[in-house]
């Protein structure tokens, strides 16, 4: 099956089982705007709780904080977003339609790439065991034709965005000869700069009131209040702030379902260090970060990272971690060395002296900066992506499992008496009575059995246990594992130490 078409199945599976609505749905949803529906809003807490953890609980010198979205204007002058947070968008004049003049040119420069992949593909086919990929790239005429064309052009965008030259990008558009996916044509009109921030207004009367903004990351709310943690936390460089909190940006284009959204969740942490330091924190950095997902067992092939070419004027390194979606490597997380620049720009624009004084070296200085910034939803469409399947069984049918890990789960055992009679349900009752304080059960009793299992595997529940007129006598139940779908008789008394530990946060973060 094409990848387009198992992502649109996930999409409407998404929805089919309670785990992501669009928003306001009855009024025919709010473009990129998504609301988690009952297994959603499990599985994102729980992987909240899974990356909050593994930061602050793993890391003594990591502590949380929780600030307003609301922020001081002058936060955005000082951060650059108010002069500097802008996407180039192009509109086309016959289907009307806007996109951004950056992934328009990205996508062309990926369509080069592809057609290298097939020469490729194709030759390693040809070859087969003898196939030699780098001599077939540094000889092959078509490949170095289309390597040519691409370098070219990838240069020559590179300088433009460097140089934020509205003119040569839309000239770079013209020479592509790119046309729009729906009118086909090349009626762009010219590209503008297009500030990404939401704007509202504080103040109850139209002359007292003042513009401000929802936050367009995390971030700047761990900056302003680093002297605040530092003083009061008594904390000693290095050490790190994390928070998770709900990010804005008014994107161009919104596509790919959760993975552009206007309304996000982020999970950022920032990590301040000695100025010279900061090279060797950010790879550190990188490695635990890249652990983590890898603890996930998800299979190291589908990650990789992207070192930044193009750094932001703030920066002096930047990576993301790229994860396999169904549409091609996707930034997940990006690990950034921020330099000095905000805590340096917020000490400027509030006059206030934000430093660090130095027990050891007896000097004061402006820490370093490592950020880590991962986006909740697109490590949730990450998840969702890589556990959904649709599996051929023996017997000829097949049944859609989403394979999730057990820690991130939303349910972790359902249980169901084999009858609604003879007592079976008063049984059930008693065993979830007891195991719900310590993983999150589901009652299901509705038709039958082998209908409930394939319920429960459609939402990634690891375990079922079946109650049976046995189980009266015996004390036993029938557990019956996701992934398998091996079923084993075990004790009522050995439920909890059998499936405990193997659905809870501390066992992945063991694995990091
Ligand atoms: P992109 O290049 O895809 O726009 P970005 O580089 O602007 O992303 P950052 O500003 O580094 O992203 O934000 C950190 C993380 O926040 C990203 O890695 C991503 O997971 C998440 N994120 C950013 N923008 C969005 C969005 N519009 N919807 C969902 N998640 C987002």
């Amino acid at each position: 099956m094409a990848q387009e078409d198992v992502f649109k199945k996930i999409v409407s599976h998404c929805k089919e089982y309670g785990f992501v609505f669009p928003s306001s749905d009855i009024y025919d949803g709010l473009g990129a705007v998504y609301d988690y529906g009952q297994n959603g809003v499990e599985l994102k807490n729980n992987i909240k709780q899974y990356w909050w953890q593994a930061m602050v609980l793993l890391h003594d010198n990591i502590v949380g904080i929780d600030a307003a979205i609301f922020m001081h204007p002058t936060v955005w002058k000082a951060s650059g977003h108010v002069d500097a947070f802008n996407d180039p968008l192009i509109d086309n004049r016959d289907s009307k339609k806007r996109y951004r003049a950056d992934v328009l040119i990205e996508d062309q420069i990926g369509k080069y790439e592809e057609k290298i992949e097939k020469e490729i593909a194709k030759a390693r086919k040809r070859f087969g065991e003898a196939f030699d990929e780098a001599q077939f790239r540094a000889t092959n005429g078509r490949v170095l034709e289309q390597q040519a064309k691409r370098d070219a052009l990838h240069e020559r965008y590179a300088q433009a965005m460097n140089d934020m030259n509205l003119e040569e990008l839309k000239q770079i558009i013209l020479d592509e000869e790119i046309v729009c996916p729906i009118s086909g044509t090349r009626n762009w009109t010219d590209v503008r700069q297009f500030n990404l921030m939401f704007k509202t207004e504080v103040g109850s009367t139209a002359d007292g009131a003042s513009t401000i903004y929802l936050r367009p990351e995390t971030a700047q709310g761990i900056f302003v209040n680093y002297l605040n943690v530092q003083k009061t936390g008594r904390m000693r460089l290095p050490f790190g702030i994390a928070q998770i909190g709900k990010a804005f940006r008014n994107e161009i284009v919104a596509r790919q379902f959760i993975f552009r959204m206007r309304e996000f969740e982020q999970m950022e942490m920032q990590f301040f260090v000695k100025p010279g330091t900061e090279l060797d924190w950010f790879k550190k950095w990188k490695q635990t970060r890249l652990n983590w997902h890898l603890a996930l067992g998800f299979g190291n092939d589908n990650y990789r990272f992207h070192d930044h070419e193009k750094l932001a004027h703030y920066a002096n390194a930047a990576s993301d971690i790229e994860f396999h979606m169904p549409f091609g490597f996707k930034e997940v997380e990006g690990i950034h060395s921020r330099t000095n620049f905000d805590l340096s720009q917020h000490a400027k624009y509030s006059g206030k002296k934000i430093e660090y004084f130095d027990p050891e070296s007896n000097e004061s200085y402006t820490p370093y900066v490592i950020e880590t910034s991962i986006g909740v939803d697109r490590m949730f469409l990450s998840v969702m992506c890589h556990s959904f399947e649709e599996e051929k069984l023996e017997n000829g049918e097949t049944r859609t499992v989403l394979h999730l890990p057990a820690a991130l789960a939303p349910t972790k055992l359902a249980i169901m008496p084999l009858v609604k009679k003879d007592g079976l349900p008063e049984k059930a009752r008693e065993i979830m009575d007891s195991l719900k304080f310590h993983f999150k059960c589901a009652y299901d009793e509705k038709d039958s059995i082998g209908k409930r299992y394939r319920r429960q595997d459609a939402v990634g529940t690891p375990y079922c246990i079946t109650i049976d007129h046995d189980t009266l006598n015996d004390n036993c139940v029938t557990l019956r594992d996701r992934d398998t779908m091996k079923q084993e008789r075990v004790s009522i008394d050995s439920l909890r130490a059998l499936i405990e530990d193997k659905v809870s946060i501390t066992s992945l973060l063991k694995k990091n």
